[in-house]
């Protein structure tokens, strides 16, 4: 086992096996009268494709993942988006009511609300606002993880909502700081649209970093809910232990080999780009408007701006007819809101609905 997945995985679940499936015993045969399977299709079921249970780790899937995200496969945990990564990285190194985790707020939502259902303790070091943005101090994280004994430190490049991209060889200093005392957790959901380095070029040399990767959002299958860890083999199994038996169903394995083939994955990077082309277009317009305070930066799909009045600007937006995310309840963006990158058009709505006679396309 590697230096940190001993050290940091719970000490209750060191010797703990998991459940062992009957998809996961190693058997041959013919005749497969181990799962209590129905014998017969379901009459809806054209083909009988589900009448079996799906394998545990779907090999042609995790194949073609690890090649995208250049991992081996074991290497790779596949799961029902990265929110069960992040659940199942909670669970397996945070004891209830004893673990503690380190957050860079305002981000992402998920790593707080699995914190809190799990009972570990959230420990907060803001992003700093200053002229180049909305950024995370990676000495103060790493300061506070130390300081506070936590298991595990949470970085998510490009940041949701802040949108700032983060140097790898900072990561990976702050990765070498924290060695066999915490594990780094660099959720990389946006990556594709920073056009930079993943993290996972770190494993080799770190064993306490671990990757969150995601069909979600540059592979446009939100609802098909494919995400994954990547980590070193010792920590994807450990992982792998504290999951459910059978985490991605059959129609999703063939609906996500198919949206990865290399045709397809070559049309979502075309995509991307468009979408690149559009957020700066977007930004430069935002930049623009009376009723904009500033617009940070960003190397997401989504652009986060302050506004003079955000209640009226969202109300307004509103009753046109177009959703934006509020983030006004989070801290330190009480007059901001984040907008996703939509098509030329959608872009297009936006501004009118603001107001602007702005035209932008990719
Ligand atoms: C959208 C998003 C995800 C994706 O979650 P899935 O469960 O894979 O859909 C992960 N992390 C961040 C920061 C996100 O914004």
């Amino acid at each position: 086992m590697s230096l940190t997945v001993n050290a940091l995985l719970r000490a209750d679940l060191q010797d703990f096996a998991g459940y062992k499936s009957a998809r996961s015993e190693a058997l041959t045969g013919a005749v497969w009268l181990n799962a209590n399977e129905s014998a017969w299709a379901n009459a809806g079921d054209a083909g009988g494709q589900l009448r079996r249970y799906p394998q545990p780790q779907p090999q042609a899937l995790c194949a073609r993942l690890a090649e995208l995200y250049g991992v081996a496969p074991a290497q790779l945990l596949v799961g029902r988006g990265s929110d069960e990564g992040i659940d199942l990285l909670l669970r397996a190194f945070c004891l209830p009511g004893q673990g503690k985790v380190v957050l860079a707020p305002p981000v992402f939502g998920m790593y707080a609300v699995c914190a809190r259902l799990h009972g570990a303790q959230v420990v907060e070091v803001p992003l700093r606002d200053g002229a180049a943005g909305l950024c995370a101090d990676l000495a103060a994280l790493g300061d506070a993880a130390l300081a506070q004994g936590a298991s595990l430190l949470f970085l998510c490049t490009p940041g949701n909502p802040s949108g700032e991209l983060l140097a790898l060889a900072e990561v990976a200093a702050l990765a070498q700081r924290l060695r066999g005392r915490c594990l780094v957790i660099v959720d990389e959901a946006y990556l594709e649209y920073a056009e930079a380095p993943s993290a996972a070029s770190l494993l080799a040399a770190h064993d306490n970093i671990a990757v969150l990767r995601t069909l979600s959002k540059a592979h446009a299958l939100a609802g098909a809910r494919v995400g994954c860890v990547l980590g070193s083999p010792a920590l994807i199994a450990a992982l792998r232990r504290c999951q459910v038996p059978y985490p991605i169903p059959e129609p999703v394995v063939e609906a996500a080999l198919r949206s990865l083939q290399p045709a397809a994955v070559a049309a979502s990077r075309a995509q991307v780009r468009d979408a690149c082309a559009l957020r700066e277009q977007v930004r430069d317009a935002l930049q623009g408007l009376p009723q904009v305070r500033r617009v940070y930066p960003s190397a997401g799909n989504f652009v986060l701006a302050r506004f003079f009045d955000a209640d009226a600007v969202f109300a307004a937006l509103l009753a046109a007819g177009v959703v934006v995310r509020d983030m006004r309840a989070l801290p330190q963006l009480g007059d901001a809101l984040r907008i996703s990158i939509g098509t030329a058009a959608e872009c297009g709505r936006l501004f009118a609905a603001l107001g602007a006679a702005v035209e932008v396309s990719p």
